[in-house]
């Protein structure tokens, strides 16, 4: 696949993408993408399955009210699922 934009090769990359989660800024870091091989470019490309993944743990900070801190390690996202209790009302 080529970047959409530009049409350069992609290739596969440890991304870091920003979402707002409970009126705060979240870095999702570790995120398995695609970024443009063309540095002018830089376009970042996420999988639907990713994207799903980022959305149900971002409604799982909604729903318990946990605080995500500034960064979340996608990478671990296990971790979070299996220590929930320990999040959950985190949030202010
Ligand atoms: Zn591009």
């Amino acid at each position: 696949m080529n970047c959409p934009l530009c049409g350069s090769v992609l290739k596969e990359a440890a991304v870091t993408v920003k979402r707002v989660v409970n009126g705060k800024d979240v870095y999702f870091i570790n995120v398995p993408g695609e970024v443009c091989s063309n540095d002018l470019c830089g376009q970042i490309i996420l999988h639907g399955s990713i994207v799903k993944e980022m959305k149900k743990i971002i409604n799982k900070a909604r729903e318990d009210k946990i605080d995500l801190n500034k960064t979340f390690d996608f990478s671990r996202s296990e971790d979070f699922y299996n220590n929930l209790e320990q999040y959950a009302g985190t949030t202010n």
